[in-house]
C-alpha cells in the first residue's frame, strides 16, 4: 500500500489532507515523496519559524538531545529554566507555565484566570468572555472558549463558563461583562484560523482600560500570532497594551511541540504547587529549539518581517482577481474572487504550497524567507489569482 493508503486505512479520519506527501525540506523549500519540488507559504500552520531543516535551529536541538531527551518535572533542567527567563525578559512577563501545544497553553491561562477570579473577585467569578470567530483550541475547555458553533455542536456538553463578544466591539464586552460574573476577557489579537482578522488597537487600548477599572484579566492567545509572526516578538505589541496572561505555542518551537504561558504580575504566583502539572511540559530538547528560535528574533529579524510583509500586501493588495488582504506581518489572509480551495490546489499544481482560513487563502511563510522564494511564490500565486 502506498503512505496515502495506509494513512487513510489507520490514521483516524479527522483531517482533509492535500494530496501530497511531504519527504523533505530546506529553507522554504520542500519535496514531496515523488521528487516535486514546491515553496511553502504554510509552514505547518506557523510553526517551522525558520522554515524546513534550518542548520542553527538543527544544531541547537540535536545537541541537547545527545546529552538529555527528558527529565520530567520533578527536576530542574536548564533549557527549561533559561527559556522561562529568556521569555520573561523579552515580554516583562514574570513566570512561566510549559506544556505541549496552543490549546495547552489556553487551558493553563484559564485555569489561572478563574483562580485568579476565585481569590480576588469571589468564587462564582468565573466566566470567561471570548470573542466571536475565535479559535483557542480543540480540547472541551478550549473548544468551549472557540467562538465559533460549528465546533461545538458534535460535543456538547462543553465547559461552562464562556460567554462570546462581537469582535472590535467594546460595548459588547462591556453587555456582557455587566450579565456576567466575568474573571477575564481572552483574545487573539488577529483571529487566524476565523479568516486572519486583527482586532484593531483601538478595540484592544479600550478593553485594556475597561479591564483595568472592572479587575478582569487580559489573557492573549498568541498561539499563532506569537513568536516573531506578526513582526512583533507578541502580536500585543503593535497596540502597546499589556496584557495579564500570554499563551504562546506553534511557532515558538521552530517545529518542536511546546506550549507556554506567560504569567504578569497580577497572576504569577495564582498558580501554586501541584495546581496545574504537565509531564513533558519543558521537556529540554523543545526547550532547546524554542532558545534557538528566541533568541534569533532580534531587531533585525523583526524588521525582516516587515519587509516581507509590506512586499507581500504592496503585491497583492489591488491587484486582479483579489477582492481583499488582510493580517499583520507574515500572517495574511487573502480573499480572491475564485474559491479559495480552487486557488489552493491550482498553486499546489504550481508547486507553491498555501493553506486556507475560513473562506480566505492563508500565507505564513517562513520569517526568514528567501526574497527571490517569496517572489517567485507571489508571482505564481498572483497569475492564478489572475486567471
Ligand atoms: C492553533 C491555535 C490553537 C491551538 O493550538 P494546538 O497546538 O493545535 O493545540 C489555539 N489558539 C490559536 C490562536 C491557534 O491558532
Amino acid at each position: 500500500m502506498s503512505i496515502k493508503e495506509i494513512d487513510r486505512e489507520y490514521v483516524a479520519n479527522t483531517y482533509a489532507r492535500f494530496p501530497l506527501v511531504l519527504k523533505e525540506g530546506k529553507g522554504a523549500r520542500v519535496f514531496d515523496d515523488e521528487g516535486k519540488e514546491y515553496i511553502d507559504l504554510g509552514t505547518g500552520i506557523a510553526v517551522n519559524t525558520f522554515g524546513y531543516s534550518d542548520e542553527e535551529w538543527k544544531n541547537a536541538v540535536t545537541e541537547q538531545l545527545s546529552k538529555l531527551q527528558h527529565t520530567s518535572n520533578l527536576y530542574y533542567s536548564e533549557p527549561c529554566a533559561r527559556l522561562a527567563e529568556m521569555l520573561c525578559t523579552r515580554t516583562g512577563m514574570k513566570k512561566v507555565f510549559f506544556s505541549n501545544s496552543g490549546a495547552e497553553a489556553n487551558e493553563c491561562a484559564i485555569k489561572a484566570a478563574r483562580k485568579y477570579g476565585e481569590v480576588n473577585k469571589g468564587a462564582e467569578h468565573t466566566t470567561i468572555i471570548t470573542l466571536c470567530d475565535s479559535f483557542h483550541g480543540r480540547t472541551l475547555t478550549t473548544l468551549a472558549a472557540t467562538g465559533q458553533e460549528v465546533f461545538h455542536k458534535d460535543f456538547l456538553p462543553l465547559t461552562d463558563g464562556f460567554v462570546y463578544a462581537k469582535a472590535n466591539d467594546i460595548e459588547d464586552v462591556k453587555r456582557l461583562a455587566s450579565e456576567n460574573k466575568c474573571c477575564a476577557v481572552m483574545f487573539e489579537v488577529v483571529q487566524g484560523e476565523g479568516g486572519v482578522r486583527p482586532l484593531t488597537n483601538e478595540f484592544l487600548r479600550e478593553l485594556e482600560a475597561f479591564a483595568r477599572e472592572n479587575e478582569l484579566l487580559l489573557i492573549a492567545d498568541e498561539v499563532q500570532t506569537g513568536n516573531g509572526r506578526t513582526g512583533k516578538l507578541y502580536g500585543y505589541m503593535h497596540s502597546g497594551i499589556t496584557p495579564d496572561i500570554v499563551s504562546t505555542a506553534k511557532g515558538l518551537g521552530g517545529g518542536l511541540p511546546i506550549g507556554a504561558t506567560m504569567l504578569g504580575e497580577r497572576v504569577k504566583d495564582i498558580l501554586g504547587v501541584s495546581m496545574h502539572g504537565s509531564t513533558f511540559g519543558g521537556n529540554p530538547v523543545c526547550c532547546a529549539g524554542a532558545l534557538n528560535i528566541i533568541s534569533r528574533l532580534t531587531d533585525e529579524c523583526l524588521y525582516g518581517v516587515t519587509e516581507r510583509s509590506n512586499y507581500i500586501f504592496s503585491q497583492l493588495d489591488g491587484a486582479k482577481g483579489i477582492k481583499s488582504v488582510s493580517g499583520l506581518g507574515l500572517m495574511i489572509g487573502v480573499e480572491c474572487e475564485k474559491d479559495a480551495g480552487e486557488v489552493i490546489s491550482a498553486c499546489r499544481e504550481r508547486g507553491v504550497l498555501v493553506i486556507k482560513a475560513k473562506h480566505k487563502v492563508r500565507l505564513l511563510p517562513p520569517l526568514n524567507i528567501e526574497m527571490n522564494d517569496l517572489k517567485k511564490a507571489i508571482e505564481i500565486f498572483k497569475e492564478i489569482c489572475a486567471e
